[in-house]
């Protein structure tokens, strides 16, 4: 562990290098949740997972994720095949307005797969960050504010069946599945610095990156 936060927790899977219990090899390190899992606790899982909605849930993305694999698929193609799997035909796109271009694409695919579409972009609305007393340097986007809550209402009033999230700011991103009545699933995270590829930092992290600066604690977060 490399912090003393992470000591005062204790190790977790957050910690392994072993994985075992993704294979069920048994290799369990001393701090395991799957060795420390009781029989009635597993029973009473597999319980709630016959949980109608859940199951259903549960199956489309078990199927949805052995085709992806076997096929190559992306995750635009994954993520429609697990709407066509649960049913869900009119799908809500909660677009940053800074991906407007990739969410027209998206948009054009999923009507091409026979889809009803609704976007919904961050900035709908065009309340100013002023108007919210928020700092208004979170980015160069402008005055106006993202605004999920209204961002999340249009896609309610729409009546949208699964809403694909596409580049909110973290905290926004919070906010929209919050108020959304459709379940989420993220297509896109956004990352200005690395394409909207977050995981590129964590790989750079442990070698000679500008990104292993984030393995010692921030200067701005120092007490
Ligand atoms: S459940 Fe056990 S084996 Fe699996 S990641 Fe966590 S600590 Fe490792």
């Amino acid at each position: 562990m490399d912090n003393e936060h992470a000591a005062a927790y204790g190790p977790s899977c957050a910690d392994c290098g072993s994985g075992g219990c993704a294979d069920g090899s048994g290799a369990y390190p001393p701090f395991c949740a799957t060795a420390a899992l009781a029989a009635e606790d597993r029973a009473a899982l597999l319980e709630q997972y016959r949980d109608e909605e859940v199951y259903r849930i549960m199956a489309a993305a078990s199927d949805t994720a052995r085709l992806a694999f076997d096929e190559h698929w992306c995750r635009v193609e994954e993520t429609m095949e697990y709407a066509r799997r649960t049913g869900a035909r009119k799908l809500g796109i909660a677009v940053c307005s800074g991906l407007l271009g990739e969410g027209r694409t998206l948009a054009r695919i999923l009507r091409a797969n026979g889809f009803d579409v609704y976007g919904m972009a961050c900035k709908v609305g065009s309340l100013t960050r002023a108007e919210l007393g928020v700092a208004d340097s979170c980015c160069d986007y402008g005055a106006v504010s993202c605004d999920p809550l209204l961002q999340a209402r249009l896609l309610n009033e729409a009546g949208t069946d699964l809403n694909i999230v596409m580049g909110l700011c973290v905290g926004h991103d919070i906010l929209f599945a919050q108020r959304s009545a459709a379940p989420c699933t993220t297509l896109v995270v956004k990352d200005r610095a690395l394409v909207h590829n977050p995981v590129a930092a964590l790989h750079a992290a442990c070698g000679p990156s500008p990104y292993n600066r984030m393995l010692k604690q921030h200067p701005a977060w120092r007490a």
